[in-house]
This record gives structure tokens, sequence and C-alpha cells, in this order.
């Protein structure tokens, strides 16, 4: 504490332009914070307000309104930023509403009351020095709004912000505009006087202020009160709401007993340990809705008999220097309450008002109520419930606390809420369109709330995978099937396959049909595990310390059966999985002996019994299950089956596979294109998708348009395939001959709710032998034909063979960014997938969406799939995500 940090603020503020008056005001408020002024208001130096006037018992004649209302401007207090809510600008340029922010709706609400009573009520903004210049922007869509002689706004002083530790003003050269701030609204009635507006007002009839925060939109200038302040000549009156239990905190009023006059009580006000009497809602039942009229000709007497200085108690209000960045150096800020004023005015008076005039929009939770269709804007453009209940809670994760992380989650505008009580959302989920809330909501863990959602109680995020908990009002269009019933159709008629026995070979990736027992002990005899010697244990004992010479009786190599046997002393060179000779029960490694070959051999080292031999069946016992029905072959498998002598294994057959593509255009690759020719991609892409799904494929030469020749080739094709896939001609185009010559012949042609793959024909074709051959009819563009494959024909060759599971994984990944989904289709769109420094999957949509983009098809790993009832998703979002190749 300084007289220097005072002198060195004042110094700033001369330098910056404040005038006189400011400068005297901060430094009475300075003053009270060095002499240690708390500002506190203890509880037994005041009694509770009682008997309050209600804004509903006071009776006016409208020509007394419209009198009062004359002489009545409008008065905001729009310095606000909206920081708690993540905003940087005016927090009154904010769509509130209708796509209105809270000035256009003031602005609208100011002028239709002028029409209404005829009068000429002025609307001026005390602005910060941050909030002018985009507040002005926006009024002046209104250019009948500024009266003659007035201006639209006066600025607020500023004063420094003060260092914590020694009250000197703060220096923060990377941002100095944060060196400074507003004074708190207290400082209204100085800026008043200092701006010459409270001259102004008076030099044109205007006698009387409503002031209100901008962003409480139902401050609206009620005549009622303006009329009922004239008729008793009151020089101040406070509007209070009666207070709920929701509304501990905030200011009140109460009445000081060692004057009788009206103060107002702030939370910062409050004596340490005196807590519970400030929450009392039966002590103190109202609160200060901070709406308040002033008689200014009382003002301008009160401002010049203290020479500027109403003397309010003061707010010491601690933040840090920049409040984004809470490293930064901890100030002091000098603020005063605009209510505070009401002990300074004798006579002063509470007005008891209904709670829809206090409906400021502190938190994205208020906006959401205030911009739900809970309330409406009438023709005055003042704020009304339209909901019957009371005004529905809302409290939303913390992903929506800040103006843009709400917006994005909100993408088409807040749920209804006229039925809701209460919203409570844990998670981040982005809300669709037109999702209706109805009495308590829960929304826990969900993805997103899909558009039409009706949320009623609680939806968690176990529904998560398909759709939400929510009701889905859309039918089902007749004539179009969903994904899922399309491949229940095709799945539920892939008759088991034959099982067979095959050889090894031909076995990769088949599942075992049967249980499978081992032929064999193995190892089939005991053997050794290293090159050295066969020896009994017992001859080396000690040979660690003394080494110890055995006699070499003979030598073992792998293959050999030895006709002699070890005794003491003795020793056999032996070889890696040669036999162990009888009477020996141990190996010694070469490396701990001589090596001889002949003669005797010393040793270095004792070995215990067993020492490097492998006993007989010590890894599979004759007999013993070695591969088990529903295995899947693979190179392990084919060598434990080949060790146990099984050259061939009963398994699920190997479904034949036989690619047909259609078009009178297609040229197979390699051969030169004449004119409106292309290569026929689809068939090699058919071919290796069946192969790399387990089965054997072949291709076929494509067929042209007409029913004849391809009717002719299915007819030789039917006799060897297991499953027939047709590419292209089963749209609506004149040419469509897969559809126009299977119709009705035991193949279906529907259309299912997807994007790409909306033309699918499945049925069957009969065999020579009474066989039922499944066709798949895939549409031509060679995305629809890859995804089509996907999703249904690959799930229904893993079923004939019996593969589990029968379809891939669908795992979850953060879009990078946003895209547009067709309404009413599942989309399989195509992506690179890929995992950030975190490990965490991303989903990047590749650019061409096209279904005939064959090098972006190239280019992704992973189909995302968008579900039927999601049309849009923003970046950030999860989406499902298919990861192809795997
Ligand atoms: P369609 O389903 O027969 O009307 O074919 C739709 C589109 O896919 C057309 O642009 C065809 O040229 C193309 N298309 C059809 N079959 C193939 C194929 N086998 N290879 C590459 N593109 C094809
Ligand atoms: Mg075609």
């Amino acid at each position: 504490m300084s007289r220097e940090g005072l002198a060195h603020a004042v110094e700033r503020m001369r330098d910056r332009g404040m005038g006189p008056e400011a400068i005297t005001v901060f430094e009475h408020y300075y003053t009270q914070l060095e002499d240690g002024a708390q500002g506190t208001i203890p509880e037994d130096s005041i009694e509770p307000l009682r008997d309050i006037q209600a804004l509903g018992e006071v009776e006016v004649s409208d020509d007394d309104a419209r009198r009062a209302l004359g002489q009545t401007a409008v008065i905001k207090l729009n310095g606000g930023l909206g920081t708690s809510m993540g905003m940087s600008g005016a927090k009154s340029a904010l769509e509130v509403k209708d796509g209105l922010t809270f000035l256009d709706i003031i602005a609208q609400q100011v002028l239709a009351l002028r029409e209404q009573w005829d009068v000429e009520l002025p609307l001026i903004l005390m602005n910060s020095f941050r909030t002018s210049a985009q507040s002005l922007e926006i009024l002046a869509k209104y250019p009948s709004l500024p009266v003659d002689g007035l201006p639209l706004d006066f600025l607020q002083s500023a004063e420094p912000k003060l260092r914590a530790d020694d009250l000197s003003p703060v220096d923060w050269p990377r941002d100095p505009e944060l060196e400074w701030c507003p004074p708190g609204h207290g400082d209204i009635y100085v800026s008043l006087v200092t701006s010459g507006v409270l001259e102004a007002l008076l030099e044109r009839g205007i006698r009387y202020a409503f002031i209100s925060n901008s962003d409480n939109l139902g401050a609206t200038c009620d005549p009622d009160v303006a009329a009922w302040m004239v008729e008793h000549e009151l020089p101040y009156v406070a509007e209070v709401c009666t207070r709920t239990k929701s509304d501990r905190k905030g200011g009140h009023l109460a009445v000081r007993k060692s004057d009788g006059r009206l103060i107002l009580r702030d939370t910062a006000m409050v004596a340490e340990g005196e807590e519970r009497f400030f929450a009392d809602i039966n002590r103190h039942h109202t609160f200060h809705a901070n709406n308040i009229w002033i008689d200014l000709t009382v003002l301008r007497e009160r401002m010049a008999a203290h020479e500027g200085v109403l003397g309010l108690p003061i707010i010491v209000n601690r933040k840090t220097v920049d409040p984004a960045d809470h490293t930064s150096p901890e100030v002091v800020q000098l603020e005063s309450a605009m209510g505070a004023a009401i002990e300074v005015f004798e006579g002063s008076e509470a007005l008891l008002v209904p709670r829809t005039r206090f409906r400021p929009v502190k938190t994205t939770n208020d906006l959401l109520v205030v911009r739900s269709d809970y309330f409406v804007l009438d023709e005055g453009h003042r704020l009304v419930a339209v909901g019957e209940g009371p005004e529905p809670f809302v409290d939303l994760d913390s992903a929506y606390r800040l103006v843009d992380g709400f917006e994005k989650r909100f993408p088409h505008g807040v749920p209804s809420m006229v039925e809701c009580t209460s919203l409570r959302v844990i998670g981040d989920p982005v809300f669709g369109r037109n999702v209706r809330c109805i009495g308590d909501v829960l929304v826990d863990g969900l993805r997103r709330v899909h558009d039409n959602a009706v949320l009623d109680g609680s939806v968690l995020g176990a529904a998560v995978t398909g759709r939400s908990g929510a009701t889905e009002p859309r039918r089902e269009r007749a004539d179009i099937r969903t994904v899922d019933q399309h491949l229940r159709t095709i799945l539920s008629s892939m008759e088991p396959g034959a099982t067979e026995s095959v050889p090894l070979t031909e076995a990769l990736g088949l599942v075992v049909a049967r249980d499978i027992r081992s032929r064999v002990n193995l190892p089939a005899f005991d053997n050794s595990s290293m090159d050295g010697y066969a020896v009994q244990a017992a001859s080396l004992e000690g040979a660690e310390d003394v080494p110890v010479r055995l006699r070499i009786v003979g030598e073992v190599a792998a293959g050999a059966s030895p006709s002699f046997s070890v005794g003491p002393g003795e020793a056999a060179r032996i070889m890696t999985g040669a036999p162990v000779p009888p009477g020996a029960d141990a190996v010694i490694a070469v490396e701990d002996t001589d090596g001889a070959a002949t003669g005797s051999v010393e040793c270095r080292a004792s070995v215990t019994r067993g020492r490097y031999v492998r006993p007989q069946g010590e890894d599979v016992s004759e007999g013993a299950v070695i591969v088990a029905a529903g295995d899947v072959v693979g190179p392990r498998t084919i060598a434990l089956l080949a060790a146990c002598g099984h050259a061939t294994v009963e398994v699920h057959r190997r479904p034949h596979v036989v690619v047909l593509s259609t078009g009178a255009e297609l040229v197979p690759p390699g051969e030169p294109l004449g004119p409106g020719q292309i290569h026929d991609s689809n068939s090699s892409m058919l071919w290796a998708a069946a192969t790399a799904a387990g089965a054997s494929a072949e291709i076929r030469a494509a067929v042209g348009d007409t029913d004849a020749e391809l009717l002719a080739v299915l007819d030789e094709v039917v006799a060897g395939a297991d499953v027939v896939i047709t590419s292209g001609g089963v749209s609506m185009g004149a040419y469509d001959v897969v559809k126009s010559a299977l119709a009705g012949k035991g193949v279906e042609f529907v259309k299912v709710a997807m994007q790409p793959g909306k033309p699918q024909g499945f049925g069957h074709l009969s065999g020579p032998d009474g066989r039922r051959v499944p066709l798949f009819a895939l549409p031509g563009n060679p995305v629809s034909s890859f995804v089509s494959f996907e999703v249904f024909v690959r799930p229904a060759l893993r079923r004939l063979m019996r593969l589990t599971p029968e379809r891939r994984r669908v795992r979850t990944a953060t879009l990078t960014s946003g895209l547009h989904s067709f309404e009413g289709r599942r989309q399989y769109g195509r992506a690179v997938v890929s995992r950030n420094s975190e490990g965490a999957l991303l989903c990047t949509p590749v650019a061409g969406q096209g279904s005939h983009f064959v090098a972006d098809l190239s280019r992704a790993n992973a189909l995302f799939v968008v579900p039927e009832d999601v049309v849009d998703l923003v970046a950030g979002e999860l989406v499902d995500v298919i990861i192809l190749d795997a």
C-alpha cells in the first residue's frame, strides 16, 4: 500500500484523459481500500425488508402512464464482455433469440413502446471502451432510434487495475488494454455527469431514467412503474423479486437500523460467519433485480452536494490481469454496485415485480432456455413464457459452457423446452434438429442426440451404437429396405455349405469342421535338445569343481536308433533331436566338455537328471484334441496338423465366387479404349475382395447389355459357382440388363436406404442339380460396388465359411472435418483413419465422396458410417468407422 501507488494510478488516469470527477471517485475508493475497508454489512445492523409494494397492485391510468413514460429514458448497462461465456466482444452482441442479439431486442422493445405510447423514450447505452463500437454498429440498423440532442451511448470510465501485492497500477505490456478495467456499474452516476448526458436529458425534459442490465431481457421500461414513481414523487425505486431456493446468491435490500434507509447488501458484503442469514430466503425473501428508476433531478442535486462522490461502498474484486491467463499477476479491481446508491436517496422505495422482469443470461444454461420455444417474443418484443410449468432448469456439461462449444453442439438450434421441467446433459453430444424435451430429462453419455428425437426421461449412452434411446417418429418407406433388413434377408438364406476334407495347403483361412485328434505323441520319443553327450547324471557329480572323464561308448545322430546303452562313467555323443540311448538320463552340452569324438571326454559341469532331454509326449499326447471344430486354419494350425501326422483337414468349404460385370462400355484392363469405353475395374476389384474375404474367385469376361447374352453366360456359370456376383445394370436406366433379365426369376431388386449402393439385387439361381446359387447384383459405380460388397457380400461369404464375426468391427473416431449426409439413408463414406499423438483415432473423409472416385476410394483405409437419422456431423464429433483391410 502506498501513496506512491495512488499517485501513479492517478497520473495514468490523467494521461488517459479521465475527468476530475472519475479521478476523485477513484481516489475515494483507493483510500477506502487502503484503510482496510471490508465493505461488510453485519446482520445486526439491518432489518429485513417487509411490506413491499407489489407492481401488480399498482393502479395507473393510461394518461398517467403516458405522461410518466414521456419523461423517462431507458439506460442499459452494456459494458459486459461475456468473458465467463468465452466471448471476447460485447456480450449484448450475442444472438440470443430468433436470430436477434440482445441489442436488437432492446432496440425493438424501445421502438415498440414509443409507438404504443407515442412517447420519445430515448435509449442510451453505458458502454465500456471495449463494447462501444460493436454495440453502436448493431444499433445503427435502427435509424429512428437516436433522439435529437442525445447520444446513443456514453462511456463508463476506466481505472487502472492494481497489483494485489503493493496496490500500484499493474504493467502488462503484452496487452496494455488489460491494464485497465471499468469501475463497476456504480460508475454510472459519475459517468452520467462527466459525459454531459445527465444535463442533456434534463434539458430535453427527461426527468426519470430506468436503468438495467442489457443481458436482462425481462427489464422492459414498464410505464406502470414510471407512473407510480411520479405519483409518489419517489427519488429512487429498486425492483426486487421474490427469492426462490436457487436464488441464494446475488444481493438483497434491507433497512439500515441506524437511519432507517434502504441499503443493498451484495454477496461480497456479507460479514464472516453470517452467510446463513444471507442465504435464508424466509428472512430476506426478495432479491435485488438490478432494475432501478432514478429521478435525475435528485441525482444532479446529490452529485453536486457531494462533489461528484456519492460515497458508494466499494467492492474489491480480485482477478488476474489477463482473466484468461491464471498465471498472470494478481490484481485488485475497485468497483461499486449501481444499486448501492439506494442508501444515498432519502425516500427511496423497493417495488416487488414479477420474476419475468429478471431474466438475465449469465450462462449458456440461461441461453438455452431463452433461445428455446419456452419463451417467445411478443409484439412488443418482450420475452414471454409460453410454457405452462415453471421455467425449466438446465444444467449443461462443461463442453457447452463457452458460447463456441454451445453453438457447435446445437448446430440446428436448441431443443424444444415447452414441455420440459429440467434438462441435464452429461457428456458432450451434438443435438440434431427438432429435438423435444419432455419432463425431467437426463442425457448421459450419448454421442449424439438424433434429429427429431423426443427425450422423455433419462437417455443413457448404452443405446448409443444404434440409435439414441429416443423415440423416432419417422416411418420406413414401404419400398425401401434398411441396410439391416436387406442384410438379414441375405444372411438368413445362406444355407450351410457341405464340409469336405482338403489338403493342408488348401485349408488356409477355412474353418475346421470337426475336432481333430493327434495320431502320435509329440515328441514321439525322448530326444536331446542339445549337441553334447548322453550320460547318467550321477556320473558327473562334483564335475564343476573337479573335471570328470567319461568313456565314450557310441554316437547317436538325428534319425538313428541306438542299439547300445549308457552306464555309470560312460557317455555317448549325441546330436539335437537324436533319441536318448537306454541307460542315459541327461545330456551334457558340448560346450561344457573338451568335445572329444573318441576315447574319453572331459566334462567340466555336473547335470541334473533330465537335463537337455525332451521327453516323449511332453508337447502332445497321442489321441489328444489338437484342433477344435470352429478353429480357423492358419500357418501355425497347419504346422501342428502336419506334426501330428495329418495331411488333410475337414473344413467348411471355400465357396467359389464367379464375378461377372455387365456393360457395353467395358473393356478389360490392358486393352485399348474405343470412344465411350472404359476399363472394367469392378471385375478385378470384386475378384480381389472375394479372395481377400477367403473365397476362391474367378472373373468371367464382361457381358454387354442384352438379356440373352447375360442369361446365356449365367446358365453356364451357375454349374461351377457357389456364389455369383454381377456388377452394373441394376438401376433405373434403359439398359439395366441385370434387372431386366433377372427380375422375377428368383432375384429381387430393391432400394436399400444407404448411400452409396441404393439399388441392390439379391436372389438365387437354380443350378442343374437343383442347387440354389446365391446371386448378388451390385450397382456398377465402382465405389457403390465396393461398398455393397463390404456391407452385404463379405458377411454372406463369411457365413458360408462359418467365419466369425461376420461383420467388421466398428470403432469410433473423431472427425477432423464436418460433413453432410442424406436424410434417411445410412452413409458409408470413405476416409483415412489415423491415430493422433495420444493414440486416439481420427477420421478424415477423403475429398471425393462421389461413387465414381476410384482414386479416392483407393486412398481411403476405412469407411465411416453416418446413421440414417443424422444429417450433419461437425468436426470434433465421434463417428463410427470400419477399418478396411485389417
Ligand atoms: P450401371 O450400374 O451399369 O448403370 O453403371 C453405373 C456406372 O458405373 C457407369 O458409369 C458405368 O460405366 C460404371 N461401371 C459399370 N460397370 C463397371 C465396371 N465393371 N468397371 C468400372 N465401371 C463400371
Ligand atoms: Mg451399365
